[in-house]
């Protein structure tokens, strides 16, 4: 693949991207292009997908229970985007089930019950895990958690440790493919097989990596091979409230359903149950049929364009970013160099809020501050210990005081253009550090900062022409 293979596929996406040109009001009466550097919060639909929804939307009626034409074609599109889900990470149709949930929370806990854990059974999260990943198993099993190093590595000598000293307990690794909070990629396969030489599966919390990248579960021969997946639609281009959990069928078979009720069922008496095969028995009620098949949309074509170009292309712009922020004197970045395309940092002296309400309300680029969900892993970052008096301080929404960063996150779809922008203004607030502290003022009711002149309030803003 050579660079413009690479740039022609991100710019492909780029014109596909539903809002792309949107204008948003900055201070000073100004308005510009909007940045969306926030990507691995939710990333924008696709224009054509929303086309294929518009063409879908006709036929769309409840699934599998019906016996009209609309309701036998969505049950088709409905069992397709199954199909469609799982071939995107290479899932094996025979042995794995494709559960479609609404996020990627959703999933984890469903899978927590599903895999019908003991006390005494052990389950082995990491410290860099989003909360997502972390709650869901506390209070099923014994939950051991890997240690990361200063950067933010997960620390694999300390896995092998726990993997050792838990065997036979130990049910489970569940780890992220890429955390949303230094963008580091785990090396699944390579964990896998650590897991099952131990007889454990392993789930990856696919949220941020399945969208930078071409994702493969493998055979479920290979000793690399994902046992569980998660994630969200809304994550790669596809909010429409779909999600996916996926993994062996026995396992799904072999456990009560998560939820109980119609859609659940095979047969019902008054004192037993039989339940329905899996995906059935995990999606209770009424399906998010719309969401799904706009999720499969999505995901075709992604695969069409080329996750693999895509990622060249992100790559290229990490790189950069990373290379001219390690450069500003005054800027800490948090994390190693190796990652999908996060970079979370901090403008020494400055609030994380302040400078996230700085880009939002000068520059027009949206990104996220504070502990991105992840909070055990951003205070490990920051070198904090646990502080009970922060409680406070989260009670009365103190994001002027809370420890954090800024985190800028992109998709393939950005362009070098808005790295410079960017780039430009991390170098302007430095610059300005003093001047940018008097035009703002922390707002304790929104727990944010807001420009004490030209103030733009969010919910001032008109979408509608
Ligand atoms: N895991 C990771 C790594 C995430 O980044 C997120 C979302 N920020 C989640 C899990 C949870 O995803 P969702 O909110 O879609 O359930």
């Amino acid at each position: 693949m050579n660079k413009s293979d690479s740039g022609a596929a991100a710019k492909r996406l780029r014109k596909n991207i539903k809002g792309i040109n949107l204008k948003v009001p900055l201070t000073r009466k100004k308005r510009r292009r909007y940045i969306h550097f926030d990507n691995a919060a939710s990333t924008p639909a696709l224009e054509s997908v929303l086309n294929d929804l518009g063409e879908f939307l006709e036929w769309y009626s409840g699934v599998h229970r019906g016996t009209g034409h609309k309701s036998m074609l969505s049950s088709r599109a409905y069992d397709e985007s199954h199909g469609i889900i799982g071939q995107f990470l290479n899932a094996d149709p025979e042995r794995d089930s494709v559960i479609i949930v609404n996020n990627t929370t959703e999933a984890i806990n469903k899978l927590s019950h599903c895999l019908q854990l003991k006390p005494s059974d052990v389950v082995i999260s990491s410290d860099m895990e989003h909360h997502s990943n972390d709650l869901p198993w506390r209070g099923k099993a014994v939950v051991e958690y890997v240690r990361v190093d200063k950067d933010g590595m997960l620390d694999l000598e300390h896995l092998a440790a726990i993997l050792k000293r838990s065997w036979p307990r130990v049910r489970l690794l569940t780890i992220c493919g890429a955390s949303n909070v230094t963008g580091h990629v785990n090396d699944i396969h390579r964990l896998a097989e650590m897991a099952h030489e131990y007889g454990a599966r392993i789930m990856v919390d696919g949220a941020q990596l399945i969208p930078h990248c071409s994702f493969d579960m493998k055979a479920h021969t290979d000793p690399g091979h994902i046992d569980f997946v998660a994630f969200s639609g809304h994550k790669i281009f596809a909010p429409y409230g779909a999600g996916a959990l996926i993994g062996p069928r026995e396992v799904f078979a072999g456990s009560p359903p998560h939820f109980t009720g119609g859609g659940t069922v095979k047969v019902v008496m008054k004192k037993r149950v039989y339940w329905a095969d899996p995906p059935d028995r995990d999606e209770a009620g009424s399906p998010n049929v719309s969401g799904t098949y706009a999720l499969a949309r999505t995901l075709a074509y992604l695969k069409q364009l080329g996750m693999d170009k895509l990622q060249e292309h992100e790559e290229g712009l990490t790189r950069y970013l990373l290379e001219q922020m390690t450069r500003l004197d005054g800027v800490t970045v948090y994390g190693r160099a190796q990652r999908i395309g996060v970079v979370s940092f901090n403008i020494n002296g400055l609030p994380h809020a302040l400078v996230g309400a700085i880009l939002c309300y000068e520059a027009g680029i949206g990104t996220r501050t504070g502990c991105f969900c992840a909070q055990n892993y951003v205070r490990n970052l920051l070198k904090l210990e646990e502080n009970h008096s922060h409680v406070q301080l989260y009670d009365q929404k103190r994001n002027d005081k809370i420890p954090g960063m800024v985190r800028v996150s992109l998709a393939g779809y950005n362009t070098q253009d808005e790295v410079d922008y960017l780039l430009q203004w991390i170098r302007n607030i430095l610059e300005n550090k003093y001047d940018f502290r008097q035009r703002y003022r922390f707002f304790a009711p929104s727990g944010s900062f807001m420009p004490v002149k030209g103030r733009v309030a969010a919910w001032n803003l008109s979408w509608r022409k």
